[in-house]
């Protein structure tokens, strides 16, 4: 009898990618694959990659190469690669890698199983990339790195043209899912123990839901809201060029849709967002969020910014700083400006100096997390409501805290009190007061009541043991509850 191949996969990236390699999972779970420990054991190492990202080459081949002693030892051992460097680099990853058996892009998860298979019957590297979508993404089976909170895929693609991006080229243009379809899986997910779930697109703001319904995205979350037994509902990324009042209105009057806002802010210069081809400026981004805490006071709004941009002075970057005072973010993705070959900006003049961008980057962090630590102060004393999380934030060994995420996000570390018998697991809800507040964390210490067990709690009960090492990730080491989906 032949034996159970077993797999990794190594995710790079953005949450997109983290929902892709939980398709590439379960793709190869249904074609008979089980999960592997080692990654020195396993038969198939797959790379899910981003070519986003500063360095997304160096830090694939460096990969690679490390493997490569393993492949030698083990000829049977198979190595794929898939996600935006191999839509991107297609037959040229074998060409550097030659000890790679597969190559696929983003449109053809589905295909691993037969190119694997092929390659390993004919002994010669396959390479299929697809430049149009095959299958929507959700239509395929997956396996779920939490059991209590899941992604859901809205649309793929994005018609924007943002000059530092590599997305519209390597994921082609929006393409919706209709709302029948994605409640029909939110319904499943929930039935299956799923509490929170995240809605996700490039720019969920531009959803149509396959008509012409510039409210489409709104209607979603109210739709959303009537889905029984769902507890939290979030959503990343808008594009504040397409965010409609109708938006804010709906989270403020659906009660499981979470007062948590991303809004990439990129630059608070108006010349460097014209740059970006970033069609919105400062004065509108600012009106949004007047009009977010206006509907939503208890938002937490966090953002993405990018630093060093081509063309960028002193002058623009002061703009940004003092955006960032304005809006008063509760965290934000900073980033330093890469060249990002294939994109606009990679052959714009006056690119930056390195040092000079890094010490504009130092500096908005420095800003970014005075900001956000005074207002997690104000947090100090208020009751929140916390949902466990799995592998998320600090194991505290002498407190013994465990972490989840309040409904607005913020990270939060609670003690359980001395006598507390009944220990909350992942998904599971509870309230408690917040005694201390740090730049990127929240801990709750005292007043925790209200313990919900949910069938959240079950179902990751459930699954221990089986889940050990499922994807492993080699971008953030926890998984964000919502973020940036490309920077
Ligand atoms: S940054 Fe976002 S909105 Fe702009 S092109 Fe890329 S994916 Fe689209």
């Amino acid at each position: 009898m032949e034996k159970t191949r077993t797999y990794q996969v190594i995710t790079y990236g953005c949450q997109m990618n983290v929902h892709d390699s939980e398709r590439i999972a379960g793709v190869l779970e249904r074609a008979g694959y089980r999960p592997g420990p080692e990654l020195a054991e396993v038969d198939l190492v797959v790379f899910n990659t981003c070519a986003v990202r500063e360095n997304a080459d160096n830090r694939l081949y460096g990969n690679l190469g490390r493997l490569a002693p393993f492949k030698a030892d083990r000829p049977d051992m198979q190595i794929a690669v898939g996600g935006c460097m191999a839509q991107k680099d297609q037959g040229r990853v074998v060409e550097k890698a030659p000890w790679v058996d597969v190559v696929f892009g983003t449109h053809n998860l589905a295909s691993l199983p037969l190119l694997l298979e092929r390659a390993r019957v004919e002994r010669v590297a396959q390479v299929e990339i697809l430049d149009a979508l095959e299958r929507f993404p959700s239509t395929l089976p997956t396996r779920r790195q939490a059991a209590y909170s899941g992604w859901v895929v809205i649309s793929v693609g994005c018609d924007n043209t943002c000059t530092f991006c590599i997305v519209p080229a390597l994921r082609g243009r929006r393409i919706d899912r209709g709302p029948d379809d994605i409640l029909a899986e939110i319904e499943l997910l929930v039935a299956s123990g799923v509490q929170e779930i995240t809605l996700l697109g490039q720019n969920v703001n531009t959803y149509r839901g396959g008509a012409d319904d510039r409210d489409a995205f709104a209607k979603l979350l109210r739709a959303c809201g009537q889905v029984e037994g769902l507890r939290r509902v979030r959503f990343t990324s808008p594009h504040p060029k397409d965010f409609t009042d109708s938006v804010l209105v709906a989270m403020a009057e659906t009660a499981n849709v979470m007062p948590s806002l991303h809004m990439p802010l990129q630059s608070g210069s108006d010349q460097i967002l014209r740059r970006m081809r970033r069609s919105y400026r400062r004065d509108r981004f600012l009106g949004i969020l007047e009009r977010a805490r206006r509907h939503l006071p208890e938002a937490a709004i966090t953002t993405d910014v990018i630093v060093g941009f081509p063309g960028e002075t002193e002058q623009d970057f002061a703009d940004t700083l003092d955006l960032v005072r304005q809006a008063r973010f509760a965290g934000a993705f900073t980033f330093l400006y890469s060249v990002r070959p294939g994109t606009p900006a990679a052959t714009m003049p006056d690119q930056v100096a390195p040092e000079v961008a890094q010490e504009r980057h130092r500096r908005l962090v420095e800003l970014v997390d005075q900001i956000a630590w005074e207002e997690n102060k104000l947090q100090l004393g208020r009751q929140v409501e916390v949902m466990f999380a799995a592998g998320e934030g600090r194991k505290d060994a002498h407190t013994k805290r465990l972490s989840g995420r309040a409904r607005d996000n913020r990270l939060v570390h609670v003690a359980l009190p001395e006598g507390w018998t009944e220990r909350p697991r992942p998904g599971d809800l509870a309230w408690a007061t917040v005694t201390y507040a740090a730049p990127h964390h929240l801990v709750a210490d005292a007043g925790l009541t209200g313990l919900v067990r949910t069938s959240g709690g079950d179902a990751w009960e459930a699954a221990q043991g089986d889940r050990a090492a499922t994807v492993g990730l080699a971008g953030p080491a926890r998984r964000p509850a919502a973020g940036p989906v490309v920077p």
